[in-house]
């Protein structure tokens, strides 16, 4: 494990968990790998615009996986800020798939007849325009950011001009520099002003946990970036940091397809005077032909692979090397064993290659096997996504793919017979009174 010192020396991380702790436990009752880094606060952070895919819970999961495996804190914060596209329906979706692959939370929103937990609430960001006004307020009286009154028709103007150009789009900064008077005669033609952040010029580096030293070019970040729509709705890159700031996120696990919106999410952090977290951005997943993975080139909706009969502990297995590895022979894990071995450090930065489900009907209900490839020597199984860092190609790891599905598909290893008996896990927090959404994810999976 790298050292967290870095994190740990600014006192806006010196957040400790309030409930007591069993000796070497966490508060489920789970081991602690390494309980000297207790202040280790990670999150998921989706948007429900759609039906929870692949990558979500590939993010969830590998933020779950480092929260436990330090005894930190997994927290769920719901980004439902774009009205348009947010439905109850993918919320819903979201929170069953959570529930169903086992990643219980340990601060998020009331949902699903659960109460919402946790000091740092609301975990919604609708419930939390408030604090975005507030820190938007605070960013104008310092001038970090202005009001920009440029119409809808000048900017697309902008965009024409520097397409023929062809330059690179960007604010041209017509609002950056109005005098005071400017703006009084703009508010008295009744124009509403959208608040733009300064974007200052320079490098901005970062170490990042997964891709190593990055350095951007803050020219190259589309100039001042606006933060709050006209009507006062903030956008996603100010939500994300005044939310990741106030809830004391150390560590900020998401795809790589977020990389280039980082250095502006730094540039934030440090205008709203809190320290930035570590980033670590997970390899993108990749269609079997190495383009990113798409609804149009892949099955991407879990809810799709629940229904086909995929077992939860299959699921699991297979998501987590996607993109990491233990760096041993073993391919079968559970999960509590993969969050005894997990370490952000094994993750690679290469693509990770997901190959959808058998093409021989291998994957009926319960049998265990996630997906065949076909070689040379016939159609095989295989636990393993091409592209882990252990590699999946070659006969020696077809063999032990096959071994290892063989022992599956017979019940002979104990935690497939279990995925196929208990459904839902046994072990959430709630499992007494499952809520509603659970109870009809639950149908759904079986
Ligand atoms: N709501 C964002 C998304 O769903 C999360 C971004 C982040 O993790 O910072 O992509």
């Amino acid at each position: 494990m790298r050292p967290i010192a870095r994190q740990s020396a600014s006192p806006g991380h010196d957040i400790q968990k309030k409930r007591p702790l069993g000796k070497g436990v966490d508060q489920w009752g789970k081991p602690l790998y390494n309980p000297g880094t207790m202040s280790v606060r990670v999150r998921y952070a989706p948007s429900p615009t759609g039906f929870q895919h692949i990558g979500g819970v590939r993010t969830a999961l590998f933020n779950y996986l480092y929260a436990r495996h330090v005894g930190g804190t997994f927290i769920l914060r719901l980004e439902d800020t774009d009205q348009a596209r947010s439905t109850v329906e993918f919320e819903r979706d979201i929170l069953d798939h959570l529930h169903w692959l086992g990643l219980e939370w340990d601060e998020g929103p009331a949902a699903g007849g659960l109460d919402e937990r946790g000091p740092f609430g609301p975990y919604r960001q609708m419930a939390r325009l408030p604090r975005y006004a507030e820190a938007a307020e605070r960013l104008r009286a310092q001038d970090r950011a202005y009001p920009c009154y440029c119409t809808p028709e000048e900017l697309d103007g902008d965009r024409r001009a520097q397409e023929a150009a062809k330059e690179p789009a960007r604010y041209m900064g017509r609002c950056a520099t109005l005098t005071a008077d400017e703006r009084a005669a703009r508010e008295a033609e009744g124009r509403r002003p959208a608040l733009r952040f300064r974007i200052e010029p320079g490098i901005v580096a970062f170490d990042d946990l997964v891709r190593g030293h990055v350095e951007i070019d803050a020219s190259a970040l589309g100039g001042d970036l606006v933060i709050l729509r006209a009507d006062g709705t903030p956008l996603y890159h100010f939500t994300v940091v005044v939310d990741d700031a106030a809830m004391g996120i150390t560590h900020v696990i998401r795809g790589e397809d977020h990389l280039s919106n980082t250095p502006k999410h730094i540039l934030l952090f440090r205008a709203l005077g809190h320290p930035e977290p570590v980033f670590a951005h997970l390899p993108l997943i990749l269609n079997p032909d190495r383009t990113k993975m798409s609804k149009r080139k892949s099955q991407t909706a879990v809810k799709d692979y629940i229904a086909e009969g995929f077992v939860r502990e299959a699921f699991v297995n297979y998501l987590a090397y996607l993109g990491w590895s233990p760096g041993t022979e073993e391919d079968v894990l559970a999960l509590d064993q993969i969050v005894e071995r997990f370490d952000l450090e094994a993750v690679q930065k290469g693509g990770a290659v997901f190959t959808e489900r058998a093409s021989n009907g291998s994957t009926a209900s319960g049998s265990g096997a996630f997906r065949t490839t076909t070689s040379s020597t016939g159609s095989r199984r295989s636990w393993r996504p091409i592209g882990s860092p252990a590699g999946s190609t070659g006969p020696r790891s077809a063999a032990r793919s096959q071994r290892s599905c063989r022992s599956s598909v017979s019940g002979s290893r104990s935690w497939a017979r279990s995925a196929t008996s208990s459904g839902s896990s046994s072990r959430m927090p709630w499992s007494s009174t499952p809520p509603s959404w659970s109870r009809s994810a639950g149908s759904a999976a079986r």
